[in-house]
Formats: structure tokens, C-alpha cells, sequence
């Protein structure tokens, strides 16, 4: 008996191949002016350089005394009291020193400063037991930052002390990159919105909705296209529809070998397949095309598998689109705390639990591994780089993995 073998015509890509076909096109989208201290999130698309020097002048860097050095150990007559804010009215002459708070400009005369701690005041004269050099606690001009120096630089996501180094500044306008707004199409006859009810055999509509949290966890706009049945003329709708308004479109199901899949022919139709298929598990069919210069990703319909495709492909296109410098997710080695049994045929990227642990990141996964289901998602931190193969690795026994989330600690805070 001959077995008949139905090949997809599209070739089999590697892993890499298909990340540099998608990077080559993942360019940045262009930039806008926006409000600097609500710029949480965003990529910055200029260096900025400090305006200014912090602090601008001389201050005190304690609360104490500010004097001269060069009058050793002798007391001091205490001639008055600074306070932050304002610059000094007092100028200080030979042997006399003047009660400073911390942050309080210097007085003029004035080249040192001691810690009330370290002193004694007694009838309006201070006492010191400690040699001061010149600059002792004292606050130099630039020291925090230099003015014309590089604070921050293009492609950096804007964090807490990015924002803060920004109203440090004064900088309260910044030129960033765009925002990609990304357009998710759900496709299948059988799949329904989560809050209708699901006629039997149905399944509710995950994919769209995880889809588009990851959108904008990796700092984009998702832009809902619903739910298209699986007819041609449909899809195709759905799909102009969603590169009207988009910059980036993303699909769900429809590119594997059924009689209803239909998103590859379309794409090939509106614009140029890359590839549509990679030796990667979960995720084979995953698909990448563009359509007059936008990004289009179909992803496969199981929900592990587009979560995941999304993860390792689409998320580092996103990233580069919006100017981040570094794009892409950490890889770290992780040892196995358990055995990982391979892929025969491809190599697979398993989700895993990674923590910290005596010196090491200790790798488990999240259970059965199976594309449909959505619970070895739950609480993974990593993708582990499962190579193909026959050979079992054993517990102990190291491999690369992805990080996509936070790790997990040795301990709780102590
Ligand atoms: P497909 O790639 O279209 O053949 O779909 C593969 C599997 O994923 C089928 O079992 C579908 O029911 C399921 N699936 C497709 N789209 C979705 C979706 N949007 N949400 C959840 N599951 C889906
Ligand atoms: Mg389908």
C-alpha cells in the first residue's frame, strides 16, 4: 500500500531565517512629539542631552556647618543659618562658619562642610575635632549630572528614572517613536465571542482577546477586527479593512492544510508571502507576509500556538517597529529541574517556570505541553530551546531559554 504524502508548498523556514526575514522589514515607523512626564511605556527617538548642570550650584550635602578648611581646628563663630531653597545671603570671612541644611546652596567663602554629628556649638562658637579638606560634603556643580552630557539615548523605553531624569531637566516635551497600531482578525466558522453563548462544538474566541493584551504589553494599539467566518470573500474584506487602519495585521487559524484554510492564498493574492511555514514547535504554519509595505503575521489557530508564534515572532517586530533598541527578549542558560523530552522533528520551545535558586536558574515546565492548551501558559516566565532530537535531557542537564517575564526570587523579602 503507497501512502500518500500532501506536502504544503510553502518551504520549511529555520527559526532564524524566518526572525531575519521578519527583522530586515520591522523598521521604525516614523516619531511625534509627545509629553514627557507621561511618556511611561514609550521608545525615544533622539538622545537627550542635559540642558543644564545638577546641582547648578554648590550645596551642602548634610545638615551641619559650612566653613573654610583652611582654618583647620580652630572654633568658628556661628554667623548665621542656611536653609534649602534660595541662594545664600551670607558670605563667610576667616574663622567663621554658619548652621546649613542639607541642599542648601553654599555660602560664598564657604568651601567645606561638616556634619552637625561630628561637631559641638556653644555660646555662638562651633567646635570641630575633624581636619576638613576642601569639598568636604559639599554637592559639586554637575555632579549629578554634566550639562552637554548624554542622559539618555534613542531606542530606550522610558521607565520611572527615565521620567524622572526628564523632569530633573526641565524636559518636559520629548520626540518618540510611534506607536504601532495592530490590527487582530480571530477566523473560523466554529469560533464565537466570549460573551455570547457557544453552541455546541463552538469555541470562544481566546486567541483575539490574549492577542490583543500582547499587542499592548509589547507598547502597541490593538485594533479589534472581530471574528471572520471562513468564506474567502470574508477574510478578504477583514483583512483590507484591518491594512487600512493598521500599521501591523495579525490573523488567527486558518493557515494550516484544511479545505478551510484560507489565509495564506489571500495573503499571496494582496501581497508577498515570506514564508509560510518554520520547523518550530508550537507554531509550524506560522505565516509572514507583506501587503504594501505593512507587516501581516498568521498565526496558527491553536491558542498556545498563537500566543507563543506571537511571542517568539511577532513581539521583537513590534518592539523594532517602535524603535527599541533592543528588541528582542534576554536568553539566559537555564538547568532543567526536571527531565525535558524533545521534539523528534522540530525544535520546540516549552514553556517553563524559571526561578533563581542556590546560584542558578532553575528551569521547570508548566505540564503537558500540548498547543491546545492554554494552562502551560499560566505563570511561565520563560520559553525553554528545546533542539529536535531523540535523547531525553536529564534533570541537571543545561539548556538555553527565552525570558519573557519577571523572575521568579530565591526567597520573599527579608
Ligand atoms: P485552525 O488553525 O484554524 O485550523 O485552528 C486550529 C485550532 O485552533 C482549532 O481547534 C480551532 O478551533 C482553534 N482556534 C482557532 N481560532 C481560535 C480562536 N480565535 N480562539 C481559540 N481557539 C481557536
Ligand atoms: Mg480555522
Amino acid at each position: 500500500m503507497s501512502v500518500l504524502i500532501r506536502e504544503s508548498p510553502y518551504p520549511m523556514v529555520s527559526i532564524a531565517d524566518a526572525t531575519a526575514m521578519i527583522m530586515e522589514r520591522a523598521q521604525p515607523l516614523g516619531s511625534e512629539e509627545i509629553d514627557a512626564l507621561s511618556a511611561l511605556g514609550r521608545v525615544l527617538a533622539n538622545d537627550i542631552t542635559a540642558p543644564e548642570d545638577i546641582p547648578d550650584v554648590p550645596k551642602s550635602a548634610m545638615d551641619g556647618y559650612a566653613l573654610r578648611a583652611g582654618d583647620g581646628l580652630a572654633p568658628r563663630h556661628v554667623v548665621g543659618e542656611l536653609t534649602a531653597g534660595g541662594l545664600s545671603t551670607v558670605t563667610l570671612g576667616p574663622g567663621e562658619a554658619t548652621r546649613i541644611m542639607t541642599g542648601a546652596p553654599m555660602p560664598p567663602g564657604a568651601d567645606a562642610m561638616i556634619p552637625v554629628e561630628m561637631t559641638e556649638e556653644r555660646d555662638g562658637m562651633l567646635y570641630i575635632q575633624h581636619e576638613l579638606k576642601p569639598g568636604d560634603y559639599v554637592h559639586m556643580v554637575g555632579q549629578d549630572v554634566a550639562r552637554g552630557q548624554t542622559v539618555l539615548t534613542a531606542g530606550t523605553t522610558i521607565g520611572a528614572p527615565e521620567i524622572g531624569i526628564l523632569a530633573t531637566l526641565g524636559i518636559t516635551r520629548i520626540t518618540a517613536y510611534r506607536r504601532p497600531r495592530v490590527a487582530v482578525l480571530a477566523t473560523g466558522d466554529e469560533v464565537v465571542e466570549p460573551s455570547k453563548s457557544r453552541p455546541g462544538g463552538a469555541v470562544r474566541d481566546s486567541n483575539r482577546y490574549a492577542l490583543m493584551a500582547a499587542v499592548r504589553e509589547a507598547g502597541c494599539e490593538p485594533i479589534s477586527l472581530g471574528i471572520a467566518r471562513d468564506d474567502v470573500e470574508v477574510q478578504r474584506q477583514a483583512i483590507l479593512r484591518g491594512l487600512a487602519q493598521a500599521d501591523v495585521l495579525i490573523t488567527s487559524g486558518g493557515v494550516s492544510m484544511g479545505t478551510r484554510d484560507l489565509i495564506k492564498p489571500l495573503l499571496a493574492e494582496l501581497g508577498t508571502v515570506h514564508f509560510g511555514r518554520i520547523a518550530f514547535k508550537p507554531g509550524k504554519p506560522t505565516t509572514f507576509a507583506t501587503v504594501e509595505g505593512k507587516l501581516v503575521f498568521g498565526l496558527p489557530g491553536f491558542p498556545v500556538s498563537s500566543l507563543v508564534s506571537f511571542e517568539v515572532f511577532v513581539r521583537p517586530a513590534l518592539r523594532a517597529l517602535q524603535g527599541d533598541a533592543r528588541p528582542f527578549r534576554p536568553q539566559v542558560t537555564v538547568t532543567l529541574g526536571q527531565p525535558v523530552r524533545p521534539s523528534p522533528d522540530r525544535p520546540e520551545y516549552q514553556r517553563i517556570v524559571v526561578s533563581y535558586q542556590e546560584g542558578k536558574l532553575v528551569a521547570v515546565t508548566t505540564g503537558s505541553q500540548n498547543s491546545s492548551r492554554l494552562l502551560s501558559l499560566r505563570g511561565a516566565n520563560g520559553l525553554l530551546l528545546v533542539p529536535a532530537g531523540d535523547t531525553i535531557y536529564p534533570a541537571g542537564s543545561t539548556l538555553p531559554a527565552l525570558l519573557t517575564g519577571p523572575l521568579i526570587g530565591e526567597g520573599t523579602a527579608s
